[in-house]
């Protein structure tokens, strides 16, 4: 099979930062890849960069068939966005909108889909997060939990062939990560293409199809979860020990 994403060679500097050194990594379509690895290593980038969000310095991102070089038109972006979702740590509902007008939005007004088919859309997402008895709720109303089951819920309504996730239960407490992490599971089983950050090293173990570590802008390491289990290289081995 080939891959659904492919980054050649990336490199990536803000100013006389170099945040991303030459990466190279596959996504299989259906597979799960997590990135991990210490703050500042340079995971939001690489996933800014594959929506994106950040232009690259060199190398290449195929993404879905799109290939984002180191300059990005306009056009590109809004057929990328068709394909590719992703969701970030902090959710930024919409307050004034219920959950329902919240997820029906981009579908509405990107995919210019009629109010009807919408509406089915939202309710059959998120039923997918387990949500669909919130529908007329308010954002306000809802656990930081479901919350970001919600932004989950809004970014699959745009039916994206891959989605991305920065740290989405980072900001969450510890007794709310377990439901948001339930649904990214689900999704993974459903065959979904992910691309994660994340610090929960058990769920990257059980999940992710391919870990890859990250260290000072490069792959440091990279392998199946059972990685974590057995590292390579003491640096791999001193963040798995210090639990992030
Ligand atoms: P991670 O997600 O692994 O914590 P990031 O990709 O967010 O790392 O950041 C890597 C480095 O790049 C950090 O030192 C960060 O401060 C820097 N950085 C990220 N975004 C920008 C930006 N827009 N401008 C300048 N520096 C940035
Ligand atoms: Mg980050």
């Amino acid at each position: 099979m080939s891959p659904i994403v492919k980054l050649t060679n990336v490199s990536k500097s803000f100013g006389a930062l170099q945040v991303l050194d030459g990466i190279s990594f596959d996504v299989q379509p259906g597979s799960v890849v997590a990135l991990i690895g210490r703050s500042g290593s340079g995971k939001s980038t690489a996933l800014r960069c594959m929506n994106g969000l950040e232009t690259i310095d060199s190398g290449e991102i195929d993404i879905c068939s799109h290939r984002l070089g180191t300059r990005l038109e306009k056009r590109l972006l809004r057929e990328l966005h068709l394909d590719v979702g992703m969701v970030f740590q902090s959710y930024n509902l919409f307050p004034h909108l219920t959950v329902g007008q919240n997820v029906m939005l981009a579908p509405r007004w990107v995919k210019r889909s009629a109010k009807g088919e919408a509406r089915d859309r939202a309710m059959e997402v998120l039923s997918r997060v387990g949500l669909a008895e919130k529908f007329h709720s308010y954002p306000e109303q809802l656990s930081g939990g479901q919350q970001q089951r919600v932004a989950i819920a809004r970014s699959l309504a745009m039916q994206p062939k891959v989605m991305l996730f920065d740290e989405v239960t980072s900001a969450l407490d510890p007794e709310l990560t377990g439901e948001v992490l339930r649904v990214m599971e689900n999704l993974a089983r459903e065959g979904m293409t992910m691309v994660l950050v994340t610090h929960e090293m058990s769920f990257a173990r059980r999940v992710a199809d391919t870990v890859i570590f990250m260290h000072k802008g490069r792959i440091h390491e990279q392998g199946p979860g059972a990685m974590l289990e057995a590292p390579s290289t003491p640096e791999l081995a001193q963040f798995v020990g210090n639990g992030l």
